[in-house]
């Protein structure tokens, strides 16, 4: 292990945040057979610590602990939950600086966008700190004067959340935040290559005084422990974050037992840039939604559609800004652009790249892989790309930006559309009407206008066609975790009334 790495962990670990045990029933546990998986850093391939590999047993212990805790955990108040929630805010402020080195650690993001990441994964925490006190029933007016109907909003039961390696922190938070304000308990199954952030928070969790077995962690075999929420009629709510093919699973699956499904999947976003728009505001804005997290996120701005009259000055003006991108290991000084998360995410960049080449795009900027190696890939800008390309049709997931070329508003809008994701898109312009026509004719859950970055915990986060269902944050955010109760009272006095 190298010294700076060691530094770190050993600092992690002093301050009892490294834990590499699953959590069931508020015990650190070990996986059932003692096996154990490797966490490496994605930008030393060093490996920085081993996990226990857990699968469909430790995950049915998970479940019972979540369902046994259930039953407290869902009487408390309000308040008394919320209390728990912002407490685990509090610490996980207190400890941004740790956790945004355990992000950069195994995610590979850089220093800042990781602390970056602890601020806006915490917010989920404080803001349904807050609204777990607004979970507001109804009253009805009745049918007859003697009845009274209500409508009372009940926790859905055990969760179990499933969520992946581009958001270690933040895709956990945006899920077990609303959850543990309604009054569920949660199974969390992080993905195998960024365990470790989780485990701190459900550390904290702890220290927090959320009760054991509120949440439980548990890591390892992905089939075997997702088989095993998915068949237990204890769980009655799977929320996923992930790729469409698994999420179809998922869904598939969660049918067996009639299961509340909530889905966060893959997107395929546009960024339209007309020719009235503010070229700065336009590049800067197209930089940040397409480079965050070297295009590792769903929201990545995956087709940069540029009107034909401002093409040509885009393409210059936004290669000049890629070129200035700074790679590298995610702790150096002025990093903006650490590495894939590992080969396979490389291996599908190149071949990406190498499809839209051979079918006629042109390399603006990089193109290849970084001569730092490991999975570092140069920031890339292609030119000439079509519709028909595969960096078009689905998620490149890497730091990638091709450039499509349209003539009218309308070829914008149905080049936007085509495509089974809709997850956000962008534009920008400085037309207000051209801004509302746009933003609703485009089939997408979010639309950024002349902006970026477009997510916070205040508003909702979801897609429309194969992007998923639901939506996370926000007062919505919490409709996932409820049912409604119909509570239908008739005056006692008056029962002879029901027998007519
Ligand atoms: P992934 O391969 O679908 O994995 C997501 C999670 O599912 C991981 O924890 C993974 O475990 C687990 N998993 C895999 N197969 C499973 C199975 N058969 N049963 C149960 N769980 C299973 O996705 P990823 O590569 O981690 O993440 C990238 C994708 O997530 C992209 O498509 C991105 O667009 C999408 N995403 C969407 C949003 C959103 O809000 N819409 C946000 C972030 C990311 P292991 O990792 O342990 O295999």
């Amino acid at each position: 292990m190298s010294v700076g790495m060691k530094s770190v962990t050993d600092r992690l670990r002093d301050s009892g945040l490294l834990r590499t045990q699953g959590l069931i029933g508020g015990k650190w546990i070990d996986a059932y057979d003692g096996k154990t998986l490797e966490v490496h850093n994605p930008a030393t391939g060093e490996v920085i610590a081993n996990v226990s590999c857990m699968g469909g047993k430790e995950t049915k212990d998970a479940i019972s602990s979540a369902f046994d805790a259930f039953n407290s955990w869902s009487k408390l108040t309000a308040a008394e939950r919320s209390k728990g929630l912002r407490k685990w805010y509090d610490l996980l402020m207190a400890h941004k600086e740790e956790l945004g080195q355990l992000i950069t650690l195994e995610q590979g993001k850089p220093l800042k966008e990781a602390v970056g990441e602890v601020d806006y994964g915490a917010k989920f925490i404080e803001f349904y700190a807050e609204e777990a006190k607004r979970v507001y029933g109804e009253i009805i007016p009745a049918t007859l004067p003697d009845r009274r109907l209500f409508v009372l909003k009940q926790p859905v039961g055990v969760a179990g959340a499933i969520t992946p390696w581009n958001f270690p922190l933040a895709m956990i938070t945006r899920k077990v935040g609303p959850a543990l304000a309604c009054g569920c308990t949660v199974v969390v199954k992080p993905s195998e290559f960024t365990p470790l952030t989780a485990l701190a928070a459900a550390e904290l969790a702890l220290q927090a005084g959320i009760p054991p077995g509120v949440v439980n962690v548990v890591m390892g075999n992905a089939p075997d422990i997702g088989d095993a929420l998915l068949t237990s009629p204890q769980v009655r709510k799977i929320t996923f974050t992930g790729s469409t093919a698994v999420g179809k699973k998922l869904m598939a699956g969660a049918a067996g037992t009639v299961k509340k499904v909530s889905l966060e999947l893959g997107g395929n976003a546009p960024c339209i840039v007309f020719d009235d728009a503010d070229l700065n505001v336009a590049v800067n804005g197209a930089l940040a939604a397409k480079f965050r997290n070297s295009g590792q996120t769903c929201v990545c701005a995956n087709r940069v559609l540029v009107q034909e009259g401002i093409y040509e000055k885009f393409a210059d003006a936004f290669s000049k800004a890629v070129k200035n991108l700074k790679v590298g290991d995610g702790f150096g000084e002025g990093v903006v652009q650490g590495p894939l998360i590992n080969k396979a995410a490389l291996e599908k960049v190149e071949t990406f790249v190498e499809d839209a080449v051979s079918k006629g795009a042109k390399v603006l900027l990089g193109g290849r892989r970084h001569s730092l190696g490991m999975t570092f890939y140069e920031p890339t800008v292609l030119s000439n790309v079509k519709s028909e390309m595969l960096v078009s049709r689905e998620e490149v997931f890497g730091p990638v930006a091709p450039l499509l070329c349209f003539k009218t508003e309308e070829e914008a809008i149905h080049m936007a559309n085509d495509t089974n994701a809709g997850l956000a898109a962008y534009i920008f312009t400085n037309n207000l009407q051209r801004t509302w026509r746009v933003s609703e004719a485009l089939e997408y859950g979010l639309v950024g206008v002349n902006e970026g970055l477009i997510s916070t915990e205040v508003a909702p986060f979801g897609g429309v066609k194969q992007s998923g269902l639901g939506r996370e944050g926000s007062k919505y955010g919490m409709d996932e975790f409820l049912e409604e109760l119909h509570l239908f009272i008739t005056d006692a006095t008056n029962l002879n009334d029901l027998l007519l």
